[in-house]
């Protein structure tokens, strides 16, 4: 049994029966929820506010009607009508802006026995499971970066929203805009510019609010996706291959996945709009930051204003020798078939998927890349890419992938910054949402431990705070149990 902590005691004793609200949480919902009064206050809590700013010991966080209403030193409170929380030993950080957080799962049925993926590789999407683990690892806004079943998720967005599922808010991508071959078998394959338009608009229309270019789309489809989402007001993201960094800088696109993994510029043998057998292996082993390459990539991409989203976790188990480290509850949210690719493949060094003879190597070079983009003003955003060799995990994936930003050499509040202010400033939402601030909507997590000390403590969740309503994330976790991996 897991233990309770201290403040549920004092919750009870201080909460007032909670009032029914006009719309409130759903039946569907209800269960996850643990403090839905309409006026809060967290009493005595450390505020790590998301802005890179140092921790703020000892203060009261009062909310109000799923806003901030203020920040204050902490005292012994009582106010009417309020749920107070008395929270010493704990921590609260902003929502976590998640940028790379598929609602798919790519390891199951794909892998046959020798770990290879068998074709066609077929995506499996996660509608249940995935939103629950996002919510419950501190995830209130996530970008899908990629869809498969479109509809589905634009219904999920909706449904959530609306208070009948539980789930982070959703920015979600149109289908992958993929040229005339994909790396799985839903993706659309464009056919010329005008049809990258027409697919944009396509989908726009229907309410997807982002796009995400894919490794064989062309340097004219890319240019008119671009132009037709810039239009609307949406932005395009890319994990590229056919086009380079600095080409597809130069065409306009917001930001690009993967780090600097996916540049195929140095390339050899790189012809334009199509993908190079190295697929950028080449290019970041040639790329160290100091290069004079690297500097006017970096110069073109502040130039450009377009952001980098940082996905260490997907390339982590390529390196071996114990990483990613195990959690027994991400073990359990699994199916027993995805528990059993997940150990495959860690314990089988041949097996594992990395084409790069030196991955630490690579692993390396890429968080430096990402460092020096930072110092030269870059906007970087976080997500962990929950697809790779199946041991990336909605929500443990995007803690995982704050730690690494720190052991890349940011520091503990810089890496949390990274991972929801920088989120919500590319989203163009950081007057509402990214930080700790008075005014801004009541997207909190609150967790026990110092994360701007030991950036492990991201991982100790206790509830997360969507527009002022309070979720337990063990609550949120035991419902998924055994089934991530399977719907
Ligand atoms: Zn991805």
């Amino acid at each position: 049994m897991r233990h309770m902590p201290v403040w549920v005691f004092a919750l009870f004793i201080f909460s007032l029966p909670i009032t029914a609200q006009v719309s409130g949480p759903s039946k569907e919902v209800l269960p996850f929820v643990r403090v839905s009064t309409a006026k809060v206050v967290l009493t005595h809590v450390r505020v790590i506010d998301g802005t890179g700013s140092a921790a703020l010991e000892d203060q009261n966080v009062v909310l109000e009607n799923g806003k901030i209403r203020v920040i204050e030193r902490g005292a012994d409170v009582a106010p009417p009508d309020t749920t107070v929380l008395s929270l010493r030993g704990y921590a609260v950080m902003p929502g976590i802006v998640g940028m790379h957080d598929h609602l798919f799962y790519i390891a199951r049925p794909n892998l046959n026995s020798q770990g290879k993926f068998e074709q066609p590789v077929l995506v499996t999407q996660m509608t249940f499971s995935a939103p629950r683990l996002y919510l419950a690892g501190g995830v209130t806004t996530m970008r899908t970066t990629g869809s498969v079943e479109t509809y589905a998720d634009l219904n999920l967005k909706r449904d959530i929203d609306a208070g009948k599922l539980p789930g982070p808010h959703i920015d979600v991508t149109g289908p992958y805009l993929e040229g005339s071959e994909s790396y799985f078998v839903q993706m659309p394959h464009l056919t010329s510019a005008e049809d990258a338009r027409k697919t944009v608009e396509y989908w726009a229309d229907r309410g997807v609010t982002s796009f995400k270019a894919y490794m064989n789309i062309t340097r004219d489809e890319l240019k008119a996706a671009i132009d037709a989402a810039h239009k609307r007001g949406i932005k395009v993201t890319g994990h590229l291959c056919s086009v380079t960094y600095k080409e597809a800088a130069e065409l306009g696109i917001d930001d690009l996945e993967h780090g600097f993994f996916v540049n195929t510029q140095l390339d050899p043998g790189k012809k334009p709009d199509v993908c190079s057998e190295s697929q950028g292996d080449y290019t970041l082993e040639h790329m160290p930051p100091e290069s004079a390459e690297a500097k006017d990539l970096i110069d073109t991409l502040v130039k450009h204003h377009v952001a980098i989203t940082s996905t260490l976790p997907v390339f982590e188990n390529e390196m071996g020798g114990g990483r990613p480290p195990i959690r027994q509850q991400a073990m359990d949210a699994m199916t027993p078939q995805a528990r059993e690719v997940f150990f495959f493949l860690r314990e089988r060094a041949a097996a594992r998927a990395s084409h790069r003879k030196d991955p630490g190597l690579f692993f390396r070079r890429d968080m430096e890349l990402e460092r020096a983009f930072v110092a030269a003003g870059g906007l970087l955003l976080a997500g962990p890419d929950p697809t790779g060799a199946g041991d990336v995990i909605p929500g443990f994936g995007d803690q995982r992938e704050i730690e690494l930003l720190v052991e890349a050499g940011f520091s503990p509040v810089e890496a949390i910054k990274i991972a929801t202010l920088n989120g919500a400033v590319y989203l163009g939402r950081d007057s509402e949402i990214g930080s700790i601030a008075a005014g801004k909507n009541a997207d909190l997590v609150v967790l026990k431990g110092d994360p701007s000390k030991q950036i492990s403590d991201i991982e100790n969740v206790e509830i997360v705070f969507k527009d002022g309503v309070g979720y337990d994330s063990q609550k949120l976790l035991e419902s998924v149990k055994g089934r991530y991996g399977e719907y």
